[in-house]
């Protein structure tokens, strides 16, 4: 099999590592990649927005599997531009992507089939709309930009100048540019959230092992919002209880919902929960993998990920495939100095083979490029160090030792991620 992997992040680095473990896999593309895929696969230049473009190159190599790892492409119709001209594409249809690109579909297809959400109490398109509706809702409210903003389209307003500012910022001033054209105005829930990402073919569908990310960027969720500074899985995330309520209150609706709509959804779908004190509600849907859920994830995974990959593409997930490795894994995402603000590039980067020298450790490339024999920083996040364990200590152990051979100019990295790690509670646990 050849396949092409579409991202140039920590994300699409581990799925490129994870295929390349498949004796079905022969050769693998990465577009457009960075500096440590690059020891892995043979990255090419793409714009991963640009969907003729990626079609043109797909063309000219022949792919026997695409696997797309960001939002942008899918939104902008992958799925449908590779499958319309028949080649194996695991992708979400542009109607499925919808469920990203538009809070205002999501939230639409929530309320048709009755699936937990917090309550909306207003979608507009003018700041004066907006600014009106401030009048009959409950504080703090919660105003998300309809579509794709690259993680700043969602803001917690504690009180009416908060909100009208935000509200100006955006519709006024187009602060967030094409996906902030519209504003949904909605409930906030209070609780602990999760992320639960699914494969599924349409009908079919397999949960992949639990993860939870840390986002904000200083020990003890303190600081800024990033795109992710380390991810940890282990199975006692979730309890028996609270994963079947999921399946039951959230998943299985979902994928009917998606049958009966006519949305052709195959692909990874990440469902992104608040559990309140009623139970598990829907903040949001990814159609993609997380990242770095990602990097925690392939670390457990225990089956050929092109073999299951490739099924799907044909349009059958075979459940029963997906085996995991019990205990638990553990990513720590290193960053550039300033990051999730201003940061500098082009710091060499020291001690990567020292730290892979740690047993069964993987340091995934987030954002770096190679400079003749060296590795440079290329980008806000820059490592993730990856560690699988029988327990999540051990992999914690492993994840920071190999972390402490690393080193250039300015980095950092929470030391914490995983500390807190205790069961999420299910409603009546
Ligand atoms: P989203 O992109 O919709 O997941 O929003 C990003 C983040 O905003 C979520 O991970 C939550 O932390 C927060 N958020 C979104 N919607 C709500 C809500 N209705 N209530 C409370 N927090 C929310």
């Amino acid at each position: 099999m050849k396949v092409l992997v579409i991202g140039s992040g920590g994300r699409e680095h581990a799925l490129v590592w994870k295929l390349k473990q498949s004796s079905r896999v022969e050769k693998v593309w990465c577009a457009p990649g960075n500096g440590g895929i690059e020891a892995e696969a043979e990255c090419l230049p793409a714009d991963s927005a640009d969907v003729p473009g990626l079609a043109a190159l797909a063309e000219r190599l022949s792919p026997d599997l695409t696997i797309v790892g960001p939002e942008l492409p899918l939104v902008n119709g992958i799925g449908d531009a590779f499958r319309t001209r028949g080649w194996p594409i695991v992708a979400p249809s542009r109607q499925a992507a919808q469920l990203e690109g538009s809070k205002i579909f999501a939230k639409e297809f929530l309320r048709q089939q009755g699936i937990p959400t917090a309550q909306m109490y207003r979608v507009c398109d003018t700041a004066q709309d907006a600014i009106a509706a401030l009048s009959r809702v409950d504080w703090p409210v919660v105003i998300k930009a309809d579509g794709l903003c690259g993680g700043k389209g969602v803001f917690v307003a504690q009180d009416a100048a908060a909100a009208e500012d935000f509200i100006r910022r955006v519709l006024d001033k187009n602060e967030l540019g094409a996906g902030g054209k519209r504003l949904l105005l909605e409930e906030t829930l209070e609780g602990e959230e999760l992320s639960f990402i699914l494969v599924t073919d349409g009908q079919r569908y397999a949960p992949l092992v639990p993860t939870r990310d840390h986002k904000r960027v200083f020990d003890g969720n303190r600081g800024p919002n990033t795109g992710g500074m380390g991810a940890y899985s282990t199975d006692e995330l979730l309890s028996p209880k609270l994963r079947q309520q999921i399946l039951d209150s959230i998943v299985e609706p979902t994928m009917r919902g998606l049958g009966s709509e006519g949305i052709l959804y195959q692909g990874f779908l990440y469902v992104g929960l608040m559990l309140t004190a009623s139970g598990p509600k829907v903040l949001e849907f990814n159609c993609r993998l997380g990242d770095p859920e990602t990097q925690a994830i392939v670390a457990r995974m225990d089956f050929d990920l092109a073999h299951v990959l490739a099924e799907l593409a044909a349009g059958i997930l075979e459940p029963s495939r997906l085996k995991w490795k019990p205990g638990a894994s553990v990513c720590v995402v290193i960053a550039s100095e300033g990051y999730p603000g201003k940061f500098e590039t082009g710091k060499r980067i020291d001690g990567l083979t020292a730290a892979e020298r740690v047993n069964g450790v993987k340091v995934f490339h987030a954002g770096t490029r190679r400079q003749g024999d060296s590795i440079l920083t290329g980008s806000g996040r820059v490592l993730g160090v990856t560690a699988p364990g029988a327990s999540l200590e051990t992999a914690l152990g492993k994840a920071y030792e190999a972390a402490g051979k690393i080193h250039f100019e300015g980095m950092h990295y929470r030391r914490d991620i995983g500390a807190h790690a205790g069961r999420v509670q299910a409603v009546g646990d």
